[in-house]
């Protein structure tokens, strides 16, 4: 009885909870040639999730333990040396710079789900749940992979430096929407979320990375905006100096749902131009990728430590 009244409960929050923030649409207002909007949800998929979730329904962020070096307490020397000169320890043993959670949601999933999702909490339109992107030109290769490609990177990057991380997805095979995946970082209490996208465009001339942050416009979204917006400001600063490229700036955004159903900051990173030959090749390759994720990083650690 109990059960079922929360599988009706659930399925009727998760109904509710339509939304989709594809990070595929870049700052200037230019229609996506791809598969935003066009891939199709397996009907399928979406009755296994609405009827089969249990009222939990958003995967646990995997979280990577932050290598915990106990800071040993330091050990009173054996003969007590002259109060007045304590000889001050000269190796400090490594801790982490910050407790906090930073959360890295790699934009998209293998297959799209196109249920309607409701774009924030403050708007009754809505989107499909989350697609599967954009493609490489020139590499064939779909967006979901780069993104967690690099995704993977930061990860390790992050850890490198002792900053706590947790993943949205670490694999494709996922069916996690947009909303759904603002709601692991709010649940996790993360101190900032960065989504990674790549970009898509009609004109093959188009290239460059991005920064987008959530616009105040949408009244949800207030509390986070300032912070946001000045994390985006480091994410791009940090993504010039690693790569010696200018990008194409920062841009606020109203109409991603991953960002208005946040409640921790938030910045989505375009890497770049999948639909631009020489870009996507570029986004492929390993040293140009270590740069991303160490740009990423920068931004992130200044951000972090900032807080
Ligand atoms: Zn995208």
């Amino acid at each position: 009885m109990f059960d079922k009244r929360m599988l009706i409960l659930s399925a009727i929050i998760s109904l509710a909870g339509v939304m989709a923030g594809c990070g595929d649409k870049q700052p200037v207002p230019v229609a996506l040639p791809t598969t935003e909007a066009v891939q199709s949800a397996s009907p399928v998929a979406t009755v296994a999730q609405t009827t089969a979730a249990p009222p939990v329904v958003q995967a646990a962020p995997t979280i990577t333990p932050v290598p915990t070096t106990a800071p040993t307490p330091v050990a009173t020397p054996e003969t007590k040396p002259t109060p007045t000169k304590t000889a001050a320890p000269t190796t400090l043993p490594s801790v982490p710079k910050s407790n906090k959670l930073v959360m890295i949601d790699p934009g998209h999933q293998k297959v799209g789900n196109n249920a309607p999702e409701q774009v924030g909490p403050d708007t009754r339109e809505t989107k499909p749940k989350v697609s599967s992107g954009t493609v490489g030109v020139k590499t064939k290769k779909p967006e979901y992979v780069l993104n967690l490609e690099v995704s993977v990177l930061l990860k390790a990057e992050l850890a490198r430096r002792g900053i706590k991380v947790a993943m949205t997805r670490e694999t494709h095979d996922v069916d996690i929407s947009n909303k759904q995946r603002a709601d692991m970082a709010n649940e996790a209490g993360a101190a900032l979320v960065v989504r990674i996208h790549a970009d898509g465009d009609a004109s093959a001339s188009t290239k460059g990375f991005s920064v987008l942050y959530p616009s105040a416009a949408q009244p949800a979204v207030k509390p986070i905006a300032a912070e946001s917006k000045q994390a985006a400001v480091f994410l791009l600063a940090g993504m010039q100096q690693a790569t010696g490229q200018k990008g194409r700036g920062l841009s606020a955004r109203d109409d991603l749902s991953g960002f208005n159903w946040s409640k921790v900051p938030v910045a989505l990173v375009e890497i770049g131009f999948m639909t631009n030959p020489e870009e996507d090749e570029l986004m492929s390759d390993a040293a140009y990728q270590k740069k991303l994720a160490t740009g990423i990083a920068d931004g992130i650690e200044q951000f972090v430590n900032g807080k």
